[in-house]
This record gives C-alpha cells, structure tokens and sequence, in this order.
C-alpha cells in the first residue's frame, strides 16, 4: 500500500487527492498547502509582496478577472462547474467551484493547510525508491520530515514572474511592474502604461487600463494583430528595443515618452522544494526530463500535474491524474526508462520542427487533443470528450477576434461532438 504526498492545493492538488482518496492502492494521502486556503491561484488578495509568514505571495489573481474559457470546459470531466446563465465566469466563482469539489470529495478535510514544503530528496529504501519531504508548519514553525512512496508536485506556474531582458529597464525611470503584482487599475490613473505582452493578462489588463490610463501602448509580437477594435487611447506597437530614461523606443523606429512598464511577460516553472537529485532541471522555461509532461524520468515515482499550458486545465488535471495512477496500480506499465527518454527527445524534434521555441516545450494549444487521447489510449482510461478542444478553440480564436465582447458569448454542449453558442 502506497503513501503519497501531495504538494499544493490548487485545482491540479485537489483532483490528484480526490483520485488518490478513491484509489485502493493508496494508504495514506498528505495534502500539504502552504496557503491558509485552497485554490491557488484562484484565490483574490489585495496583498502583494509577502505573506504574514514572508513567503512571497502566491496568487496572481486581479479584482476584475473573469475567466478566458467558458465555464463549459472550465469544469472536471465528472464534475462540471454548475450551471448559471452566463459562460465566463468570476475569479470568486471559480473558487466557489472548487471549494465545493474539494468537500464533495473529502479532500478539504484532508488537507494540510499552512505547511509550505522546503526540500522534497530521493532516498533507497528496502524494496525500492522512497522520498523525504520536509515542510514546516507555518503557524507553529514545527520543521518536520516524511517518508512517501510516491510525490506529487502540483505548485501551479502562475506566479514567479518572468522579467525579459529589455536594455535599459534596470535604469528606467519610471516605475516598473509585473502582472504578478496588478490588482486593481487604479494605481495607473492617467499614466501612459507601456503594456509588455499580449497574452492573455496582458490584452485583458490593456483594456481593463484604458478606462483610466491617459495613454496604453501594447507592445507584442504577435504574428496576427488582434481584430479587436480597442478604445482610442490603446495603440499597438511591435517589440520594445530599449528603454532610455522614461522614452522607449519600438522596432518600428518609434518612440513614446512612458510613466510605468508593465510587464505582462508570463512566468516561469519553478520548484524551489526540489533537491537536485530529483533529476529536474528547467532551462528556458523547459522543465527536463517529463514522459507525457507528466513522469519524472529519473525518478518514476515522482509525477507534476498541471505543467502544459493553453489547455482545458482542470479536465487535463483529472486526466493527467487519471493516467499516473493507472501506472501505480498496474493497470499499464510506463515504458522503460530508455523509451521514455527516446519518446521525449521524438516530441522535442517534432515541435522544433513545427517551429516550436524550447520555451514553448510544454504548450499544447493545437497539440491538445492529441496529447489527451495518447494519455487515455496508452492508460486505458476514458478519453476527454472531442468537444472540450472543440470549444477551446473557439473561444480562443473569439478572444482575438473581439476581446471587448467575446465573453457576452454563451455555450451550450450538445454532445461529446458537438456544441452551440449564441
Ligand atoms: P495553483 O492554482 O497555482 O495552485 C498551486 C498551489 O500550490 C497553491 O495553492 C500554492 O499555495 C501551493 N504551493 C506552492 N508551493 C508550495 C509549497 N512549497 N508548499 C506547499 N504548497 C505550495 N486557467 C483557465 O483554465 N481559465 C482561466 O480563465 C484562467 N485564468 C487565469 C488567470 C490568471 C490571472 C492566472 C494567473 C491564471 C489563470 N488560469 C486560467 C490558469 C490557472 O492557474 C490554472 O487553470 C489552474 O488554476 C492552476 O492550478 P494549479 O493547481 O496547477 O496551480
């Protein structure tokens, strides 16, 4: 019988444990959250900087956020987030959502809460691989260490903040923030914001400032201009080539005089817990060697929910799930250590050959369907409905085309298939 650990109660946290919690196999399943709450990033503070424990403040959750996908594919595949009249939902709805998963599954009262795992080290046991994790328990500063069969590290990857290297923005003169830290868009009234990053914070926070802002400039690469028409003070620029005092000056030759950088720049992987004879290296935000995204390679024992982007995350939570616990119950085997490795090094061929940057090693986007169905056909488990993907992508493909009112939209699932939107 098996004792695992689960580190981080966010959505990826919470599905592993109610899957763990169910499974015959497992004796003992600790949900340690560092957070005197679960949800993650879900959860909304006006709070930056550090904790009341001085650990650096988890969420990157703003006051206005509504989520970027319906809430049709925003659900667990057995557990769809309930129904209302409107698809895009509140950041507070979505906790709401997995507070409710969360007892429905007797994994509230399992957790841990306030223990903020330090070291996670493979050690020998007698008949095989045993891990060591050590975490403190926040509210009486107890240090104490464990043993586990098997780790699960669900940490989330929303919230160390990636700063690109912008000549001249250490010197900048103005103020610089990240998205990391934005909460309400007050701070920028009648500033002239330069917005670094069009993803989805960064469209979402240009438009949210232009109400307040005197001037938005949204600096990206996209290779298609979002067709969205934007309020008359936004205007987008290509790529920043430097920062000089308070001017910046554009690869088009253009310059602007700016009061605040705003780097809407994403984050990066990190897994400060994990000693180096884990096995995990990240190197440009690729996080070395994963099967599947999933399985640590080094050490079969050790598995990462939650790691692909620009997916259905909560159904991909519960299928990565689904899928490694198979393997621990010997419903399937994983391949060997070799073939895991062969597969890897296929996958970073085939999307460098697509034209994918070793920074995108974990986006699925146009990958996703793919990827879920080689995760339920190698574990036998039941796939993820068609339409999820389907949904996904119309959804994304709205938000560029019309940011200003994608989310008046409302889906409706016919079948596995097929859906509708009015
Ligand atoms: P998290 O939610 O980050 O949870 C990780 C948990 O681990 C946290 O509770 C943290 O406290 C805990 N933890 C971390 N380190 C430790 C440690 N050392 N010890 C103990 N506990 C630890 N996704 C969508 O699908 N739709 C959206 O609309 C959407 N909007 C988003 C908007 C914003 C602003 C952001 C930042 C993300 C958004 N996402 C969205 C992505 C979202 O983060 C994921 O959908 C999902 O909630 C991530 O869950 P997670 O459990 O992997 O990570």
């Amino acid at each position: 019988m098996a004792r695992a650990c689960v580190i981080g109660a966010g959505a990826a946290g919470l599905c592993t444990a109610r899957h763990l919690l169910e499974e015959p196999c497992v004796s003992q399943v600790d949900i340690l959250e560092q957070a005197p709450q679960l949800g993650g990033t879900w959860v909304y503070t006006e709070n930056v900087g550090y904790d009341d424990f001085g650990l650096p403040i988890h969420t990157s959750m703003y006051k206005s956020l509504r989520t970027n996908l319906p809430k049709e594919i925003m659900g667990f595949p057995d557990f769809p987030v309930p129904e209302s009249d409107k698809s895009y939902l509140p950041a507070k709805d979505m906790l709401a959502f997995l507070q409710l998963y969360a007892d429905r599954h007797g994994v509230t009262e399992k957790i841990r809460f306030s223990h903020h795992v330090q070291l996670v080290i493979p050690k020998q046991g007698p008949s095989g691989e045993l891990w060591d994790v050590t975490y403190k328990n926040m509210n009486t500063g107890v240090t104490e260490t464990k043993e586990y069969d098997y780790v699960f590290v669900c940490n989330g990857h929303y919230n160390t903040p990636f700063i690109p290297h912008i000549p001249g923005l250490k010197e900048f003169q103005g103020d610089v923030m990240h998205s990391h830290d934005y909460r309400v868009p007050e701070v920028f009234a009648d500033k002239r914001v330069l917005v670094i990053g069009a993803g989805p914070s960064g469209m979402d926070i240009a438009l949210e400032l232009t109400s307040v802002s005197k001037k938005v400039i949204l600096s990206h690469h996209l290779k298609e201009h979002p067709r969205t028409v934007f309020p008359e003070n936004l205007e987008q620029k290509p790529d920043v080539e430097r920062l000089d005092g308070t001017m910046a000056s554009f690869q088009d030759g253009s310059e602007e005089e700016i009061d605040v950088v705003f780097l809407c720049t994403g984050y990066l992987y990190n897994f400060p817990f994990l000693h180096e004879s884990c096995g995990i290296v990240v190197e440009e935000n690729c996080v070395e060697p994963l099967y599947k995204h999933i399985v640590n390679m080094k050490h079969p024992s050790m598995c990462f929910i939650g790691v692909p982007y620009y997916v259905c995350a909560f159904s991909m939570f519960d299928l990565q799930v689904r899928y490694y616990v198979r393997s621990m119950n010997g419903t399937f085997s994983l391949p060997n250590p070799e073939q895991m490795a062969e597969h890897w090094e296929q996958e970073k061929r085939d999307r460098a050959a697509r034209g994918f940057t070793k920074r995108q090693a974990h986006m699925m986007g146009p990958d996703q369907a793919d990827y879920y169905v080689s995760l339920s056909e190698e574990s036998g488990t039941s796939p993820l409905p068609a339409v999820f993907t389907k949904i996904h992508n119309d959804s994304s493909q709205k938000f560029l085309d019309n940011l200003t009112k994608y989310r008046d939209d409302v889906y409706c699932v016919i079948d596995d298939d097929n859906f509708i939107c009015y």
